[in-house]
Order: C-alpha cells, then structure tokens, then sequence
C-alpha cells in the first residue's frame, strides 16, 4: 500500500479524512501534517497532535508557517475581528488567502523529502462558503503545478470535494467513526471541541449536516 500525507487541521473536515485514509491504507502508511499558522486557537495545532498520535499514524509533523499573518489579513488569524460575511462579499473574513495553495505546496516539498506522492486534502465545495481554493478547478490546477514544479507525479486526493456535511458524517457512520468525529474534533470558529459554541458559521454548518444525515438515517 502506498504511503501517504494527510494535510490535517484535527477539524471534521481533515479527520474524517484521515480515519478513511488510515481504514484503506493502514496507519503504518498514513503520515499527517499540521501547520501553525497564527489561526485563532493554538489548542487546534495541540489537538491535531493528539489525535493523530492517538490514531496511530505513523508520523506527524507541525510546521511553522508563523509569517502568514504578516503578510494577510481575515477573521481566522485576527482575534479582534468578529467574524462576518459583509452583505454582498464573494468570501466570509474567515478567508485565508492563498492558503489551500501554500498547505498543498509545503506538503509536497515535504512529503517528496520522505518519498511520499499521494497528499489527502480534506476540501469540499459542496457546502460552498465562497472559498476558490476548495474548488476542484483548483486543486486540479495545484497537482499539475506541483508536478510541474518537482518534476515528479503527486496526486492530490480530495475525498471530501463533492460531499455535504450531511454526506460526510454519514462517510464517518460508515467508517465506525461518527462519535469519535462528533466529540474530538475542533470545526468551531470559537475554538470549542466537539459540538462547538453551536452559533459561529462552522457550527452551524457542521450541526446542520449532523442533522440532516441522523434524520435521514433514522427513517432508512
Ligand atoms: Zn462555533
């Protein structure tokens, strides 16, 4: 089985990712990366330590990206901005720019330094929020110029592209995980582990497609 790099934040999103990568592939074969990048709540990098120690990958590594919020600004980074969509605004201020393009670049530096070509990225445009580098346009894109930047044959697997949050907790109830991401994981903008504050936009997203699938899976 081929090794691979999961780009992982300890957020619904990334970990469901995981868990399926590691239920293929094995966790001696899984290796994770985490990135420190101002984001609101260090607990997120702490977390992400956590899980996939406790899950058994067989490495994981936290890189510094601490100049990121120097050169940008959005909700994520500044604790002082309330995060918002302005009425009319193509992104929430929860948009990072150029984020998704800059994790996937690292990780494949990374990943290509321990023989590694297959990255998990746990981007959806499902339940769009207006972010252009979860759009499958682009992550098709990123794989063509990462290997046209290391002249080697990464993939770029997105599981998650095309599903609603509904549709990935139901991908979690199947892997025998529903729980495990319900409690451990962190999605809340508030920084608060499992169902979260229950307000910020990431909550609501998350507890509506939690809903959405349990009323769907009780009447199957
Ligand atoms: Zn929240």
């Amino acid at each position: 089985m081929k090794p691979v790099l999961v780009v992982f934040s300890g957020g619904q999103d990334s970990t469901t990712c995981l868990l399926q990568a590691i239920a293929e592939r094995g966790a001696p074969n899984v290796h994770t990366l985490t990135f420190a990048y101002g984001q609101r709540h260090a607990l997120e990098v702490q977390l992400a330590e956590t899980l996939a120690t406790e899950l058994g990958v067989a490495s994981h590594k936290t890189v510094s990206l601490d100049w990121y919020r120097g050169i940008t600004s959005n909700a994520l980074m500044d604790t002082n901005t309330p995060i918002a969509q302005a009425e009319g605004a193509a992104t929430p201020n929860t948009f990072v720019e150029g984020r998704n393009a800059l994790f996937l670049l690292t990780a494949a530096i990374y990943a290509k330094s321990k023989g590694i070509l297959d990255l998990i990225i746990g981007v959806s445009e499902a339940d769009f929020s207006g972010y252009p580098d979860c759009r499958e346009v682009f992550i098709r894109s990123m794989n063509e110029t990462l290997n046209l930047a290391m002249d080697c044959t990464f993939t770029i697997h997105a599981p998650l592209q095309h599903m609603t949050k509904a549709e990935e907790w139901a991908l979690a109830d199947r892997l025998g995980k529903l729980d495990f991401i319900r409690t451990r994981t962190l999605t809340c903008y508030e920084g608060i582990p499992g169902d979260g504050c229950g307000v910020c936009p990431a909550c609501k997203l998350r507890a509506a497609g939690l809903a959405a699938y349990l009323a769907a899976r009780s009447k199957a």
